[in-house]
C-alpha cells in the first residue's frame, strides 16, 4: 500500500504529510489477536490532530494490551479524488490498514457540519451508510463528542453513540465488542449488549413515532456518562506531534471540565457539569511531563472557563516560576470579564504571548441578564482599562445576535453602542468585535427558541458594520450566517434529516464547516430532494412538544431548564454553583458526582524535579554553532522546511540540548535548515545549524538526540564551532549538487534533451524566466538505470526540479515518482571537490 501511495498518490496531492503518519509519539502495535479500533476525526488532519478528546482516547485505548487504536482524518478533496481514481480505500495513518478492516470505527463529532465528511469516510471505506445495511463483518460505527446529546440526524448511520465523557465508555464498548466477536455473537446481540453500558445509546433499538412533525425515538432513557474525578483519569502527556502545522500548534493540558456559571445559551455548560478541576500539583506535573515528551514551547490550558479555575493565581504563579526560564509560554482560551483583574493581567502577560479574548455575548444589560451572563458594562470597562494599562494594544470581544425573542435590531444597536462607548472611553486600544448568529442548542434552557434566519442575521451584521465603520479602532468580524443556518438545522434535527445528509453527500457536499467549501444551493436542493422543510427546524418549538433528544439525559433536569427559562423572561439571575449548590440543576448526586475544585485536593506544590530541562534556558547566550549533516528519507521527505525546523526545535527540547532562543516578542529556538528541497525529494546530504550555549561534544549530543528523533531522519555528523562563526549558507552560498533519479528513458535521449534545453522556462509561483540548463549542469551520466547529474546551484539559476523537468518532461510533482535523491553538496577549489560539511 505504501508503495502505491508514494508513487501514485502523494506526489499529486497538497500537503502529503497529512496522510503519511509516523509522527513522533504515534503508536504502532501489532494487529494479531487484538481488537482493532480506528479513531476518526471527520475533518482535515490539521484540525483533527489538535483535538484533545481524541488524544486522550488514543492514549487510554492503546494502553490496553488487547486493543490496538489507530487514527484517520477526512481526506481533502484532492486526496479523495486520487483515492477514488485508484480505488484505494481510506486507511489508518499508523499501519495504512483500510478502515473497513477494523472492528470499530469511533467518530468524534465536534459540531454538526461534519456529517457529509462522515459519510464520505464510510463511502471511501466501502462501508454501507445505514446500520440496517451493514453485514456481520462490517466494523461497528460508534459516534461521540460534544454533540453526542443529539446525534439524531445521523442516528440511522451510527451503530452506537457514546453519550458524555468517553474515557471509560469507549473502553467498555471495545471490550464488549471484542467479547461478542470472540463468542461469535450476532451483530444484533452485540448491539443489545452495548445498550447495557452506562451512557451508550443504540439508535436502531428504538422505535420511531412522529409527533408535531418531529421523528421521536422511543425506548429507554440514556443518561450521560460522567467521569467523576479528573485526577483519576490517565491524561496523555506523550501527545502526537503533527507532521503539518496544526491549527492548534501546541500541547494541551486539560485543567478542568464543566462550568459553574450557567449561561443559559451554553450547551457545554449544561452537558459537562459539574465542574471538575485538576489540582495545581497535578497540572504542573502534567505540564512538565508534556513539555519533556513533546518539546512544545507553548501549552494551552484547556477548560470551558479558564479564568474560573479556582486556583488560577497560584497556578499561573507556579507556571511562570517553573516554565518561563525555559522559554515555555502558555495560552488561555477566552476569558470571563468578571474574573479578570490587574494581578491576573500582569501574570498572564508574563506567561502568554497572544491577544486577550473576552466573551461578552450581549450588547445590553437586559440581554446579558436574560442569558445569565452576569457581567456588566463596568466589568467590561475595567477589563479594557487594565488590558491597556498592562500594554495590550488590542482585545477581541465575542457577541451573539438573535438571543432574545423580539427586538433583534435593538440587540445589534446595543452591541454597536457598547463597543463605541468603550472605544471612546479607552482610546488607544484596538477592539475586534466577533459576532455570530445565536444557535439554540439541545439540553439548554433556550432549546425551544427560534433561530434567526440567515438573511436576517446578515442584515444585522450589516447594520452593525454600518454603525461602527467610521470608528477606525473597531473591527467587525462575523461568522458566515449560512453556516449557522445549517448548524442550527442539524443541532435540533431529527432522524428525518438523514435523508438530506445523504442527498447533500451525493451532490458533492464536503467540508460544510469551511467557508470556502460550503455550498448552500446544493443543500437547498438536498432538502427538497429529501422532502424536508429546513425552516421547520429553526422555528420556536411549543413548550409541550416532545423533542427528538428527549431520551438522552444530559444531566440538567427538565424542571431546571424550565425554571431557567422563566428566570430569563423575568431577567433574574441564577447563581454560579462554585461555592454552593443553591439552584440544583440535576447533574450531581453529591455522592459519586459532585463539583471538585482544585483546593479540595491535598496539594503538594513542590518545585520542578531537578532534571526538568536544565539545559534549555531562555537566558542562554549563543556561544557555539552546531552543524549537523543528515539524510532525510521516507516520511521526512514530505515535510516542508518550516515544519522541519519546528520538528527539530521540538526534538532538541525533548533531548534537553543546550539550545539558545532568539530575542524579541516571540522567541524561537535558533535552528536553521540550510536549503529547501521540493516535497517528496530524498536527500543523503542536508545540513542543519543550531546555535548552542555549550559545546557538549558529539557523543553526548547524539546520545541525547537520537532516541527522540522522528523516523526518516538519519544523522551523519556534527561539527561544533566556537563564536564567532559563519553560517554554511554564507560560506557555500553557491555550490554544486550531485543528485540521481530513476531513468525511464535511454541516456542518449536524456543527453539530447539537455542539449536542447537552451530556452528552458523556469517557473516559480511568482514569475517565469528563460534559462539555459546547460549553463548549470556540470556532469551528466547514467548508471544501472539511474541518471546522475551534478549541477551548479546558484540564486536565480536552475533548481533540481528544473533539471529533471528539462531532461524528462516531468514537472515537480511527477518528478517525485522518479525517486530523486540528493547525493552530495560540494564546492570546487582549484578543481578539487570539497564536501560542504568539510568547508
Ligand atoms: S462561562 Fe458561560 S459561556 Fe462560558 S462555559 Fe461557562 S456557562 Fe458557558
Ligand atoms: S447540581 Fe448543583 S452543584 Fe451540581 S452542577 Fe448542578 S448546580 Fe452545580
Amino acid at each position: 500500500m505504501l508503495d502505491i501511495l508514494e508513487k501514485e498518490v502523494f506526489p499529486y496531492v497538497d500537503k502529503p504529510a497529512r496522510y503519511i503518519g509516523g509522527e513522533v509519539n504515534s503508536i504502532i502495535k501489532g494487529h494479531e489477536g487484538r481488537t482493532k479500533l480506528a479513531l476518526i476525526f471527520p475533518d482535515v488532519y490539521e484540525i483533527g490532530i489538535s483535538n484533545l478528546g481524541l488524544k486522550i482516547l488514543y492514549h487510554i485505548l492503546n494502553k490496553i494490551d488487547e486493543i490496538v487504536c489507530e487514527r484517520a482524518y477526512a481526506p481533502w478533496p484532492d486526496m479523495e479524488d486520487k483515492l477514488r481514481e485508484l480505488a484505494i480505500p481510506l486507511y489508518s495513518l499508523e499501519t495504512k490498514t483500510p478502515l473497513n478492516k477494523f472492528d470499530i470505527l469511533g467518530f468524534s463529532f465536534q459540531y454538526e457540519l461534519l456529517y457529509t465528511n462522515f459519510l464520505n469516510i464510510l463511502n471511501l471505506s466501502g462501508i454501507p451508510f445505514r446500520t440496517v445495511n451493514r453485514g456481520e463483518d462490517d466494523p461497528f460505527i460508534i459516534g461521540g463528542g460534544p454533540v453526542s446529546g443529539n446525534l439524531e440526524p445521523v442516528a440511522h448511520f451510527l451503530d452506537a453513540i457514546c453519550v458524555g465523557d468517553g474515557e471509560s465508555c469507549i473502553v467498555e464498548i471495545t471490550i464488549k465488542i471484542r467479547e461478542g466477536r470472540q463468542e461469535n455473537k450476532s451483530r444484533l446481540k452485540i448491539l443489545e449488549s452495548l445498550s447495557e453500558i452506562k451512557g451508550v445509546y443504540v439508535p436502531s433499538l428504538y422505535s420511531e413515532s412522529t409527533v408535531n412533525g418531529y421523528v421521536i425515538p422511543e425506548g429507554k432513557k440514556v443518561r450521560r456518562r460522567i467521569e467523576p474525578d479528573l485526577e483519576k483519569i490517565d491524561f496523555i502527556t506523550r501527545q502526537i506531534i503533527p507532521n503539518v502545522q496544526a491549527i492548534q500548534d501546541r500541547a494541551v493540558i486539560e485543567v478542568a471540565r464543566g462550568c459553574t456559571r450557567g449561561c443559559r445559551f451554553c450547551q457545554a455548560c449544561f452537558t459537562y457539569r459539574p465542574v471538575r478541576e485538576r489540582s495545581v500539583a497535578t497540572i504542573l506535573k502534567l505540564a512538565r511531563q508534556t513539555v519533556s515528551e513533546t518539546g512544545y514551547r507553548e501549552l494551552s490550558l484547556i477548560s470551558l472557563s479558564i479564568s474560573d479555575y479556582s486556583s488560577l493565581n497560584l497556578l499561573i504563579n507556579k507556571l511562570d516560576e517553573q516554565f518561563s526560564p525555559h522559554g515555555i509560554s502558555f495560552s488561555l482560551p477566552s476569558l470571563r470579564l468578571d474574573s479578570f483583574n490587574s494581578e491576573l493581567a500582569v501574570k498572564i502577560k508574563e506567561i502568554r504571548k497572544s491577544g486577550l479574548t473576552f466573551a461578552v455575548e450581549g450588547g445590553t444589560q437586559a440581554v446579558r441578564d436574560y442569558i445569565n451572563k452576569g457581567v456588566n458594562e463596568d466589568d467590561l470597562l475595567s477589563v479594557i482599562n487594565i488590558a491597556k494599562n498592562e500594554g495590550w494594544k488590542s482585545v477581541k470581544l465575542y457577541f451573539m445576535i438573535g438571543l432574545v425573542k423580539d427586538g433583534v435590531a435593538e440587540e445589534t444597536m446595543g452591541i454597536a453602542g457598547l463597543v463605541k462607548k468603550i472605544s471612546s472611553l479607552v482610546p488607544g486600544i484596538m477592539i475586534t468585535v466577533s459576532v455570530a448568529v445565536f444557535i439554540p442548542k439541545p439540553h439548554t434552557p433556550f432549546q425551544r427558541h427560534r433561530q434567526l434566519s440567515a438573511k436576517d442575521g446578515k442584515d444585522e451584521f450589516s447594520r452593525l458594520i454600518d454603525n461602527i465603520k467610521k470608528n477606525k479602532r473597531i473591527n467587525v468580524r462575523y461568522n458566515n450566517p449560512y453556516m449557522s443556518y445549517l448548524e442550527g438545522i442539524f443541532s435540533r434535527g431529527d432522524r428525518r434529516l438523514s435523508l438530506a445528509i445523504e442527498q447533500a453527500y451525493a451532490r458533492g457536499a464536503r467540508f460544510d464547516g469551511w467557508n470556502e467549501k460550503v455550498n448552500l444551493a446544493l443543500w437547498e436542493e438536498a432538502f427538497i430532494a429529501g422532502g424536508i422543510d429546513p425552516e421547520f427546524y429553526l422555528r420556536e418549538i411549543d413548550a409541550d412538544s416532545p423533542l427528538p433528544w428527549d431520551m438522552i439525559e444530559m444531566g440538567a433536569s427538565p424542571l431546571f431548564l424550565e425554571q431557567e427559562l422563566e428566570r430569563s423572561n423575568s431577567g433574574s439571575l441564577t447563581k454560579d454553583c462554585s461555592s454552593a449548590c443553591e439552584d440544583y440543576c440535576g447533574n450531581c448526586d453529591f455522592d459519586e458526582i459532585s463539583p471538585r475544585l482544585a483546593g479540595s485536593y491535598n496539594e503538594n506544590i513542590a518545585g520542578p524535579a531537578e532534571e526538568f530541562l536544565p539545559e534549555v534556558l531562555i537566558s542562554s547566550k549563543p556561544l557555539f554553532l552546531g552543524r549537523l549533516l543528515y539524510a532525510k528519507k521516507r516520511e521526512m521527505k514530505y515535510i516542508s522546511p518550516t515544519d522541519f525546523e519546528e520538528i527539530m526545535s521540538r526534538a532538541l527540547i525533548r533531548a534537553d540540548i543546550p539550545v539558545c532562543y532568539s530575542s524579541g516578542f516571540n522567541p524561537h529556538i535558533r535552528v536553521e535548515s540550510m536549503w529547501a528541497l521540493p516535497a517528496g525529494f530524498e536527500s543523503d546530504y542536508e545540513v542543519l545549524e543550531i546555535e548552542l550555549s555549550r559545546d557538549m561534544g558529539s557523543d553526548e549530543f547524539f546520545a541525547r538526540l537520537l532516541p527522540v528523533l522522528p523516523s526518516g531522519l538519519q544523522f551523519k555528523g556534527l561539527k561544533i564551532f566556537p563564536f564567532p562563526y559563519t553560517k554554511i549558507n554564507r560560506l557555500a552560498k553557491d555550490h554544486f549538487i550531485s543528485f540521481d533519479f530513476d531513468s525511464f528513458i535511454d541516456y542518449k535521449t536524456v543527453e539530447s534533451k539537455l542539449a536542447a534545453s537552451g530556452n528552458y522556462v523556469k517557473k516559480t509561483p511568482k514569475s517565469e524566466k528563460i534559462i539555459n540548463l546547460n549553463d548549470f549542469v556540470r556532469t551528466l551520466s547514467s548508471d544501472e538505470g539511474k541518471i546522475i547529474c551534478d549541477y551548479y546551484q546558484i540564486e536565480g539559476g536552475a533548481r533540481i526540479q528544473d533539471i529533471i523537468d528539462g531532461i524528462t518532461g516531468y514537472g515537480v510533482r511527477k518528478a517525485v515518482t522518479l525517486n530523486p535523491r540528493v547525493i552530495e553538496r560540494y564546492i570546487l577549489k582549484n578543481d578539487v571537490k570539497i564536501s560542504i560539511f568539510d568547508v
